[in-house]
């Protein structure tokens, strides 16, 4: 008896201990995630980032006895276009942002995971690794784009549709890092617009991913199998910050695209898409997330743990659907207009937050399809087109003068606006380009008033929605 318990319990014991060495790694894995304020690069912080605001950056890693850095290239305008690379091992992977120069996100979150390799208490993580990969870092394939804040470079071509024709010095440099390194995995960081949905999730895709094609049947072979394993992978790291915030997209085969090539290369590349997140018109919550999935994509590629994964769990993740997320919807506003003409409306409002910042009322009628950063419900309030102010003396703009104003039907300024001294902390719009729609009409200036019968309790202005009782503004001008 007492025999049979010490056996039932050493096997127990032993039991323990293996599930114990198969669920802990013997190889150390990043953690990303604590303290990440320690790695995250200042000054990138910004809705667009230009090749002034990485140069120091690149400078001041230039001294740091671990990383190489070298000058592979010239942008078109004749910029360097530099590589940072670090470890020694036979597998390479290559890692490059914003080749379309809007799309800085991921720009940042490279410099974030240098900063975290070189630093010294990652000294044994960073030994796990070294000696089996090396890392190649290229941030900003496009300076030229980037200066401009445009998507393309300064030959006014799409680096990303010249995979083929190689008639970019960008696309040149990239298809050369690609033959000479001849990269097992890549990396490629890019920007997508704020509206697209994670699905039919309600939420914006924060980040996309895809495991581009190789050819239009979009076949699986292993090397596109491997993209697919390691996003599964890299997307656990951080599915709890960002869960239903994840799209996938389409696979479309597009044979003038790079990550298409790579993959037809022999490439597991892994694109990944920067979106947008509630409050956070920089995108810094894609930049972390973006931050994490290359340092888990170093743990998985190193240790090999995205072989454990399934192309049916990539699948899984929900296709992104664009302009499924909205700027601002208001919903079941009244309209009055003659007697048996009167009916209740939604209306989208798009804020071109990265652009002219002037809402414009983008669709009318039901808006049930979609969803936005910012809702409400207007269903106890009629809709009035607001008055003109016309200026034609001095006027200073107070809070109180400002209230005063929008509570008697006036929602903008006109005239000479040289005498209108704007004192107020709430939106004001001044000479808009079209308000005077009867009713709220499509493209028209989102500056308008909303009434309850008994007076204006809210303003439109300029998207923003001012709270006339509470004197609170309830939106900002962006996500
Ligand atoms: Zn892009």
């Amino acid at each position: 008896m007492n025999h049979l318990i010490k056996h039932l319990l050493l096997t127990i014991k032993v039991l323990v201990m293996m599930t114990a060495l198969t669920v802990s790694p013997l190889i150390a894995k990043t953690k990303a995630d604590v303290r990440y304020g320690k790695y995250k690069q200042s000054g990138l912080d910004k809705p667009f980032i230009k090749h002034q605001d990485i140069s120091p950056v690149l400078s001041a890693l230039e001294q740091q006895p671990m990383l190489t850095i070298q000058t592979i290239g010239q942008s078109f305008n004749g910029t360097n276009i530099k590589t940072i690379s670090v470890g020694k091992g036979k597998t390479h992977i290559l890692i490059w942002s914003q080749m379309h120069g809007d799309e800085p996100t991921a720009t940042g979150a490279i410099f974030d995971v240098i900063n975290y390799i070189i630093d010294d208490e990652q000294v044994d993580w960073r030994a796990s690794w070294t000696n089996k990969l090396t890392l190649t870092f290229m941030p900003m394939l496009n300076p030229d784009g980037a200066d401009k804040t445009t998507r393309v470079n300064a030959q006014g071509i799409d680096i990303n549709r010249d995979a083929r024709a190689l008639q970019t010095p960008e696309g040149k440099v990239l298809m050369e890092l690609l033959t000479t390194l001849k990269p097992q995995f890549a990396f490629n960081l890019h920007d997508q617009s704020r509206t697209y949905g994670a699905g039919n999730t309600g939420n914006p895709a924060t980040v996309s991913i895809l495991a581009p094609s190789y050819n239009y049947q979009r076949d699986i072979n292993p090397i596109r199998l491997n993209a697919m394993q390691l996003i599964v992978d890299i997307n656990e790291t951080i599915e709890g910050q960002l869960t239903d915030h994840i799209g996938r997209y389409d696979d479309g085969y597009s044979h003038r695209a790079f990550g298409d090539t790579f993959t037809k290369t022999g490439v597991s590349t892994v694109l990944i898409e920067a979106g947008g997140y509630p409050s956070d018109d920089n995108r810094q919550v894609a930049r972390k997330a973006i931050y994490k999935m290359v340092l888990a994509g170093i743990d998985s590629i190193n240790t090999q743990s995205y072989t454990t994964f399934t192309q049916a769990q990539y699948e899984s993740i929900p296709l992104n659907i664009e302009h499924k997320i909205k700027d601002l919807i208001i919903n079941n506003l009244t309209i009055n207009h003659h007697k048996n003409k009167n009916y209740q409306t939604d209306l989208i409002i798009n804020f071109d937050v990265y652009g002219s910042q002037k809402a414009k009322i983008q669709a009318i009628g039901d808006a049930s399809d979609f969803s936005a950063y910012h809702v409400f419900d207007a269903k106890d309030f009629n809709y009035q087109t607001g008055k003109s102010f016309s200026i034609n003396k001095k006027l200073t703009l107070t809070d109180s003068v400002y209230f005063r104003l929008l509570k008697q039907g006036y929602s903008h300024f006109v005239g000479d606006i040289d005498k209108l001294k704007v004192s107020t902390r709430f939106p004001v719009m001044i000479n808009p380009s079209k308000t005077a729609c009867v009713l709220p009409c499509n493209g028209q200036t989102a500056t308008f008033l909303l009434t309850d019968g008994r007076g204006i309790k809210f303003a439109v202005i300029n998207g923003q929605i001012i709270d006339l009782r509470t004197g609170k503004t309830l939106n900002p001008l962006g996500t």
